[in-house]
């Protein structure tokens, strides 16, 4: 069970709400992020004390349940949460649709900059800049490792966009994080619960996607990690679920973007590439995504997606992203918003 505070209580009521709490026999934890104030109860029994505890002063909310989360919710923040860039231009969450699009895995550091230079002008703002990659297989491509960074560096350099690259532990968060614009965390570590508190320290905003297997709560636990850490900036990320059906990879779950919203303050990015591992379902998907609320989207992109080292088969041609982008700007101009 969470207790929301009054933000305004003094040191010594807060820890007066906590003593009383521990007297009941109550594991206690208490939070102060972005000026909110929440007291985490764990104990036997919890809720046969909530009416009590509702009563005392300075508690303004009680959430009980497993899946329980505040800091991401719509009920702690109305408006939207806008993430904003190094140099403070908007990116996720404000009016501006923002497309996110890059190879699966840098390759090489020609390829990848050539492609992001094509990408740039086509109207991508964020380049997949992956290096570190969490495969399946022990044999697949695993990415170029700090071998990438300095190629990172001069694709920032060169084409001026955003970078984002995932990592899979804190030690590679450390490497990177002075490098990116953004840090993804993949579908396998969602629920990586020791990367989200480390990425919850770090100063940089954190794309988070789904779990395959994970329910849109889950999601929204994981975020509260990293929130309830410290970091306020969190993207969320669509990226399929795994369900009875086998035509595609995954199953998109486009309701969770519209879910999310009424959830959760936080922007929503979907990935139809992951999603669908079929290049040619990426853009009837991508531009579904953005007519249901998407923040951005994130799309795979290779020059000779037969040739590419990993994730070929879902990946589209840059004159694809070109055409999907076109129509996309028709989209968010109908649903009042641009791209
Ligand atoms: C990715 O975006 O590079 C990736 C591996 O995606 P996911 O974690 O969704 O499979
Ligand atoms: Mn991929």
């Amino acid at each position: 069970m969470i207790l929301v505070l009054d933000p305004s209580l003094n040191d010594l009521s807060q820890n007066e709400i906590c003593l009383k709490l521990q007297k009941k026999g109550f594991f206690t934890r208490l939070v102060n992020q972005s000026g909110h104030l929440i007291i985490a109860v764990d104990g036997p029994d919890e809720e046969s004390c909530e009416r009590e505890i509702r009563t005392w002063h300075g508690v303004v909310e009680i959430i009980s349940g497993r899946n329980s989360f505040y800091l991401a919710s719509r009920r702690c923040q109305r408006r939207n949460t806008v993430i904003t860039d190094a140099s403070g231009r908007k990116t996720f969450g404000g009016d501006q649709i923002v497309a996110i699009a890059g190879p699966c895995a840098i390759e090489t550091e020609e390829s990848a900059l050539v492609l992001a230079q094509k990408l740039k002008e086509s109207g991508a703002r964020v380049f997949r800049s992956m290096i570190f990659k969490p495969r399946s297989s022990p044999y697949s491509f695993q990415g170029l490792g700090r071998a990438g960074i300095p190629i990172i560096r001069e694709i920032k350099r060169q084409t001026g966009m955003l970078i984002l690259t995932e990592v899979r532990d804190p030690l590679e968060a450390e490497l990177v994080q002075d490098d990116v614009d953004f840090v993804q965390v993949g579908t396998r570590n969602m629920s990586n619960y020791q990367l989200l508190k480390h990425l919850g320290q770090i100063k940089k905003p954190v794309l988070l996607k789904r779990g395959m297997g994970a329910s849109i709560e889950e999601l929204l636990c994981a975020a509260e990690y990293i929130l309830a850490h410290g970091n306020p900036d969190v993207i969320l990320c669509e990226r399929g679920i795994r369900t009875f059906e086998h035509y595609t990879r995954f199953s998109l779950d486009l309701g969770a973007v519209p879910s999310l919203k009424e959830l959760s303050h936080l922007p929503v990015v979907v990935d139809p590439s992951h999603a669908t591992g079929k290049s040619s379902l990426v853009e009837p998907l991508a531009l579904a995504a953005l007519a249901v609320g998407a923040d951005g989207i994130m799309l795979e992109v290779h020059e000779e997606p037969d040739s590419a080292f990993s994730d070929g088969t879902q990946s589209v041609r840059p004159e694809v992203f070109k055409n999907i982008v076109e129509k996309g700007r028709r989209i968010a101009q109908a649903i009042c918003r641009s791209m």
